[in-house]
């Protein structure tokens, strides 16, 4: 009996100092950054393990250049520019990119073509954000608008795309980074992290809650200050929360500001009052794909069709400081800054 119970305390004061052991694994940040798809990148996790934390960023950031190889306009050999320089021609392209152009043709359909693959005629002609950056002239607008149109997009299986007009090209621009955020989160979630922030640009996804378990709560940057300076506050764990800003990219001319968005419609900017969508959802390319849309259609139309989409908000600003929110944001948004305010929707439009 006396040996049982020594057997007894030995296994209860093992398990004691496990668990002590256990608790002295402390989570600590692990951070890194990178410049790719154009755009500032940072990835923070919390781990118990420095070395491997930071291993597993480096493996986040290589895929990302991979994705990059594949998708950007202004490498050479990459998926995107195969089909541009290959129009009339059925093109074989990775999985990666086959996924990201199936992506664009749904929200064409899902924003009555607001949101346009083929945009890329007038993405180069406008050069926003690049030494060649102008405003057109009428005619060459008028010349380009020619060459986009969703419809001559067409996709077979088996990975094969094709552009039907000669000069026609693709811009994907405005989804690919939300992609590249889906695929890094794929790999933290696969590597056992359970706490961290994505930030791409500006495309922010945040893995899990906080590490002490509270909600995150992340800064909607305010479109007419300096980056960093926040006009509200979102909360919200576990979720993907993408902007779309006319203060990301853009030149002025003669006070007028020519921002990186452009309506397929008329080749020009957008200018529909809107200065920043923000689209909160689980998946970071649906959110950038949404927040382009969004920022295109304008605030009613926008929210009608966030109002349609399950799991999906939006926060969108217009010039004259007025915030409007989607329904379900009404609860989860804070404003910081008083010279915005909330505009009040109509909640008919929820379905
Ligand atoms: P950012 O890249 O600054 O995060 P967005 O996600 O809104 O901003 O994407 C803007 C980019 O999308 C542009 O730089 C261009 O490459 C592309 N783009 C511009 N207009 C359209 C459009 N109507 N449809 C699809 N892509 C677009
Ligand atoms: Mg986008």
């Amino acid at each position: 009996m006396k040996k049982f119970l020594k057997l007894y305390f030995c296994i209860i004061l093992l398990l004691l100092m496990s668990l002590l052991a256990g608790c002295s694994k402390k989570k600590d940040i692990v951070t890194d950054s990178a410049y790719m798809l154009g755009t500032h990148l940072n990835i923070s996790i919390w781990t118990d393990d420095e070395k491997e934390g930071k291993q597993v960023i480096k493996e986040c950031f290589r895929r990302i250049s991979e994705i990059e190889r594949k998708m950007s306009v202004n490498i050479k050999a990459s998926d995107v520019n195969k089909i541009n320089n290959n129009a009339g021609n059925f093109v074989k392209v990775s999985e990666d990119t086959t996924k990201v152009l199936n992506k664009g043709i749904k929200y064409t359909e899902i924003s009555s073509g607001a949101f346009d693959p083929t945009i890329g005629r007038l993405v180069k002609l406008w050069g926003i954000g690049t030494q060649e950056e102008k405003v057109p002239k009428k005619i060459e607008i008028d010349e380009a608008l020619k060459f986009v149109n969703y419809e001559l997009l067409k996709k077979k299986d088996n990975n094969e795309f094709k552009l039907d007009k000669k000069g026609m090209q693709i811009d994907l621009g405005g989804i690919a980074k939300g992609y590249a955020a889906d695929e890094v989160y794929s790999i933290l979630k696969n590597k056992g992290i359970e706490h961290g922030v994505i930030n791409l640009g500006g495309n922010i996804y945040t893995l899990g809650t906080k590490v002490d378990g509270q909600i995150w709560k992340i800064g909607i940057q305010d479109p007419l200050e300096p980056t960093g300076t926040p006009m509200g506050v979102v909360e919200f764990s576990d979720k993907a929360i993408v902007t779309s800003g006319n203060y990301e990219r853009f030149f002025i001319k003669n006070d007028k500001r020519y921002h990186h968005i452009i309506d397929p419609k008329t080749g020009y900017p957008v200018q529909n009052g809107i200065i920043s969508s923000t689209i909160i959802t689980d998946r970071s390319m649906d959110a950038d794909a949404l927040s382009t849309s969004v920022y295109i259609l304008g605030v009613e139309k926008g929210l009608m069709l966030i109002e349609k989409m399950k799991n999906t908000e939006c926060i969108i600003i217009t010039k004259d400081y007025r915030v409007h929110l989607s329904s379900g944001m009404k609860n989860k948004f804070k404003i910081e800054n008083d010279r915005f305010q909330i505009e009040n929707h109509n909640e008919d439009n929820k379905h």
